[in-house]
Formats: C-alpha cells, sequence, structure tokens
C-alpha cells in the first residue's frame, strides 16, 4: 500500500515538473519570438553625431535620427541590410548631428520611407530662438517640403502611443516653444519605447529646462531599462533625472574627443561635462555603457 502511495506521489511530482518546464519554455520561446534589435550608430566623422536603428519583430525598419552628411553611407547601408525600405522615422530636433543623413537621404538617394515623426516649430521661432544655426534648421524645414515626402509627415502628439509591431512607442516630449533656454535642443522630441517588459528611453539633445518639465509631468513614465543619454553625454539631462530614469544600460552617442573631455591638448582639456555625467552613471552603478567612440554596437532586446 505504502509503495503504492510512493507511485502515485512520484507521477504528481512528475507531472508538476513536466507542465512547469513547458510553461518556462513557452514563455522564453514567446520572448524570443518576440525580440528587437537595435543598432547604435558610430561617428564616421571628426563631429558628434547621433542615430539609431532598429528592427522590428517582423523585419520592420524604424530610424531614430541618423547623424551628419558624413555619417550617410552608415546610414544607408544599415537601412538596405535590413531591406532597404524605412518604415519609420522619428526625428528628434533640427540639428545637422542628427538630421544630415536623413537630408541626404531624402534629397539624393531612393530609399523609400513610410512614415516620418518629427515635431518642429516654424522657421520664425528658429529665428528668434536658434538663430545661431538657423541654416541647419531652415534645411531640414525645406527638405520636409520635398514631394517625396511632405505626405508622409505626422507630428506627434503628446502622449500619442505608436504601435510598430512589437514595439509601442509613447510620445513623452515634443518641442516646447515656451522654453527659450538652449531652445533648439529643449524642443528634442522624447520617446519611450517599449517591449517585452522593457523599455528604451530616447531624449535627444534634450536639456535641463526640459528635463524640468518631464519630471513635473511624466515622472511616473520615465523609469527606464535602457536610456540614451542626452546631448551626447554632455550639458543634456540632469542628475536628478537620470536618477529617475534608473537605467541598467546607457547607450552614448558620444565621440573620443568629448567622451574624454578632450580639446586637442589631451585628456580633460575641453570645457564639456561628460566626465560629470559619467560620473553620475557610475554611481547609479550602470554595468552596461555603449559609447559611440568604439564602433557601431548591436544589441538584442528580448
Ligand atoms: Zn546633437
Amino acid at each position: 500500500m505504502k509503495k503504492e502511495n510512493n507511485k502515485k506521489i512520484l507521477k504528481i511530482v512528475l507531472i508538476i515538473f513536466s507542465i512547469i518546464i513547458v510553461v518556462i519554455g513557452a514563455t522564453i520561446f514567446l520572448r524570443y519570438s518576440n525580440r528587437i534589435k537595435l543598432t547604435q550608430f558610430a561617428p564616421q566623422t571628426k563631429g558628434q553625431m547621433m542615430g539609431y536603428r532598429i528592427i522590428t519583430s517582423k523585419g520592420k525598419v524604424i530610424l531614430i535620427d541618423g547623424g551628419t552628411k558624413g555619417d550617410t553611407k552608415q546610414v544607408q547601408d544599415a537601412i538596405n541590410e535590413a531591406g532597404g525600405i524605412v518604415d519609420a522615422w522619428f526625428i528628434t530636433h533640427p540639428h545637422e548631428d542628427h538630421v544630415g543623413a536623413f537630408i541626404d537621404i531624402v534629397e539624393n538617394t531612393n530609399i523609400k520611407i513610410n512614415k516620418i515623426y518629427t515635431s518642429v516649430h516654424d522657421i520664425n521661432w528658429y529665428q528668434e530662438n536658434d538663430s545661431e544655426v538657423i541654416q541647419e534648421n531652415e534645411e531640414f524645414l525645406n527638405t520636409l517640403e520635398n514631394e517625396k515626402i511632405k505626405g508622409i509627415i505626422e507630428e506627434p502628439k503628446i502622449n500619442e502611443k505608436i504601435k510598430i509591431d512589437n514595439i509601442l512607442i509613447e510620445i513623452l516630449g515634443i518641442k516646447n516653444p515656451e522654453i527659450k533656454e538652449n531652445a533648439g535642443n529643449n524642443s528634442s522630441m522624447v520617446m519611450k519605447f517599449n517591449v517585452n517588459n522593457k523599455s528604451i528611453l530616447f531624449l535627444g539633445d534634450t536639456g535641463k529646462e526640459s528635463c524640468e518639465k518631464l519630471i513635473k509631468t511624466q515622472k511616473d513614465k520615465l523609469k527606464s531599462t535602457i536610456v540614451q543619454m542626452a546631448h551626447h553625454g554632455q550639458s543634456g539631462a540632469t542628475e536628478e533625472f537620470y536618477k529617475i530614469v534608473d537605467p541598467k544600460i546607457c547607450l552614448w552617442p558620444t565621440p573620443e574627443w568629448l567622451w574624454n573631455n578632450d580639446s586637442g591638448n589631451g585628456e580633460d582639456s575641453g570645457p564639456w561635462k561628460t566626465k560629470e555625467t559619467r560620473n553620475w552613471i557610475n554611481n547609479l552603478k550602470v554595468k552596461e555603457n555603449h559609447v559611440a567612440k568604439d564602433g557601431i554596437y548591436s544589441i538584442e532586446i528580448w
């Protein structure tokens, strides 16, 4: 009788064990088949730049900025390698180190773009508030008038959600007409890409004032697994902001000279604040830092 009971118990244990194995296996499989690939572009010139490509679970191609005109080939190759069509191109703000490659591709290639998301002011606003780089702003606005893309441009609303395959994109920040300090950068579009309970926060060149607004209006949505370091890793987002984001992985669109604060006379010879930001991130115990100075980098997220 005892032997019979033991056999029964063993059978039940085996069944429970098998169910657990199947559930774990199915969860891992679902997550894996729901994976995306994120690529950080690397500077092809001596200047700073920012650009990312994301490939969704079903192979759709999303771009965020792209870099300068000198970075065009890298962006073009990345699009072609992924099938040759851009499903959605998000532009954070119109400065050359973000939109140069985009302008070049729209004006001088036949690459098909299905949708463009951007949040821009009219030329008068830039003339009043961001006149130092007025030519860059004007060139971008002119490109948006190009017949090839005129009909596919969308200006997202604040808190709008955009679904592309398995990615849910939340628009946390758009242009800020009322912010007059560091105005062009502070009007960077801020986006959170969600996939499989993980998230990537793109900040463009967001500065202190826009951060303060985001903390006031979006605080509970800022925490993210991965963050793109604002303004190439210096004089962008604040320490308080990064503490709220509390990232596990930091993506730095930062060239070597800026990473080392080197204006040409060796490490620490420059006026930039990158080292300060690096300290904040060290204090947050972030283990993974991927810096564009080290070359093009890809990561699978699942
Ligand atoms: Zn920039």
